[in-house]
């Protein structure tokens, strides 16, 4: 039955923070030798002629009143119930991802009965709904830890498995850490210990480059190599970005900045010279150059001299795995934000701002900004970004001047130094090195930011900047039907 054509290679992307929601409301409803069933309601992202992903929008656990019959023989949810879930999602060109349990424990294997339920299933939705959707699945073990995924054709003849991922980023991790994670033995420090204790490190990694980084175990550095990196922004703060995270280990690398070097860079702009200037170099061509001269072979760095908000850079964005804007712009920011929430990319915002206040004492600040993964809180409802001067930022130049001259914008005037950018941009690349590793826990997001000289890092309660109706990240709603209720009820959150 198994697809014997060269297919690309799928994937679901859960973020960590659907992914707990999910498996903790899973649990909730179910009961000592009983499935359970939930849905995913999925995106289709073509990253490449050889990649698709599926992201979830939306997720629904139904609860015990909205089956026929729950037992260990099988489940079949209310038709009514089941009908009203598919017609919500799936007109809306969703694809669905079904997933069920089984008893006992360990990697489950799909049933005969599955497979002729599920191939039906696939047919079904594909013929009834005009966006013709596909039916992933997946089966659990009955302590939820284990599993297995495949996606079904529209015809219900063939399937094939596919990887699920529910971190941050898309990038395999070491089976053995897998398993660890899985099981729940290994949290989140002991992971980053792991490498020190494993006696295999001391031979496998033969690349002295690192060597003084194999404390942070192989696997995190074998996923640094394998990251992709989007870099909106290539000027102060930028340029020292992509220095440390380059010497970090990240090798690939899209650098996207519209403006060329000047002269009044050259104080914050590591290894840029008189002669750049002169040459008129773009900032992501410097940029390229700092990769390379870390990398004189094994990177792959694409240098594109434009605007974020231009249409043509929105592919290769989505199709990184990481999104880190340094601009001094509010409008690029937005863009960055927006395009990361389509696409359930991961975002790094840093940025820096020195104020001169009367008393002629400098106040000195810098900020990074990590919104959760696929929706919570974002740049614009945090207040992060100032959407006013978003669109000003979007208006004609003339406009601009105006705005400006009315102490509305930021200019090329403002106040920089070297060593604030590096504070911002070091506190960048270790918190992006945290969530690879796994030393950090960013599920719900984080946002910090440091003042000098008090010398203080401000940590934003991330709590209060959760934000259920913003126009920007607020998912669709997940849906949950609860047993107190009429059976015929839903309730929406
Ligand atoms: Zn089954
Ligand atoms: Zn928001």
């Amino acid at each position: 039955m198994n697809n014997q054509k060269k297919s690309p290679k799928v994937s679901l992307h859960i973020s960590p923070q659907m992914w707990s929601q999910f498996r903790q409301s899973m649990q909730q409803y179910q009961r000592k030798n009983e499935e359970v069933i939930g849905f995913l309601f999925c995106k289709r992202h073509q990253v490449s002629k050889h990649k698709i992903r599926y992201y979830p929008k939306a997720w629904v656990v139904p609860s015990g009143d909205c089956y026929e019959r729950q037992s260990v023989s099988g489940l079949v949810l209310k038709q009514p119930f089941h009908w009203y879930l598919l017609k919500t999602y799936l007109s809306e060109g969703l694809d669905v991802v079904h997933i069920h349990t089984h008893a006992g424990q360990g990697i489950p294997d799909f049933s005969g009965v599955d497979d002729r339920y599920e191939s039906e299933y696939a047919k079904f939705i594909s013929s009834s709904f005009y966006q013709k959707p596909r039916l992933i699945s997946g089966v659990f073990d009955e302590s939820l830890q284990q599993y297995q995924f495949r996606i079904w054709d529209r015809k219900g003849l063939s399937f094939q498995s596919i990887k699920c991922y529910q971190s941050w980023f898309e990038v395999p991790e070491s089976q053995d850490l897998l398993i660890k994670r899985k099981q729940g033995t290994l949290n989140r420090e002991q992971g980053f210990w792991d490498g020190v204790l494993d006696p295999q490190m001391e031979t496998d990694n033969a690349d002295l480059m690192f060597a003084r980084q194999k404390v942070f175990g192989e696997t995190c550095q074998k996923q640094l190599s394998e990251l992709t990196v989007t870099l909106i922004g290539c000027g102060g703060i930028g340029s020292i970005f992509a220095e440390l995270l380059g010497r970090l280990g990240v090798k690939k690398w899209v650098l996207i900045d519209p403006d060329r070097l000047e002269a009044v860079n050259l104080n914050r702009t590591p290894g840029a010279t008189q002669k750049m200037v002169d040459q008129q170099w773009y900032k992501v061509d410097y940029v390229k150059h700092l990769i390379k001269r870390i990398y004189s072979t094994g990177s792959c760095v694409k240098a594109i001299p434009t605007s974020v908000a231009n249409e043509s850079v929105k592919q290769e964005i989505a199709a990184s795995d990481l999104i880190v804007v340094a601009t001094d712009n509010h409008l690029s920011r937005q863009i960055a934000q927006e395009l990361a929430l389509e696409y359930m990319r991961p975002l790094v915002c840093l940025g820096t701002h020195i104020d001169v206040k009367s008393d002629n004492i400098p106040r000195m600040y810098c900020r990074v900004t990590v919104p959760p993964l696929g929706g919570g809180w974002c740049l614009m409802c945090g207040n992060i970004i100032n959407l006013q001067r978003a669109a000003l930022e979007s208006a004609p130049t003339e406009i601009n001047t105006l705005a400006a001259g009315a102490g509305y914008l930021e200019g090329i005037n403002d106040p920089a130094v070297f060593w604030l950018n590096s504070i911002c941009a070091s506190t960048g690349v270790g918190v992006i090195h945290g969530m690879v590793s796994g030393f950090l826990n960013l599920d719900s997001g984080l946002d910090w930011i440091y003042d000098f000289p008090s010398s203080s890092w401000h940590k934003t309660n991330t709590e209060y900047l959760e934000t259920p109706d913003c126009y920007f990240c607020s998912s669709a709603p997940h849906l949950e039907s609860t047993e107190d209720e009429d059976e015929d009820k839903i309730i929406i959150f």
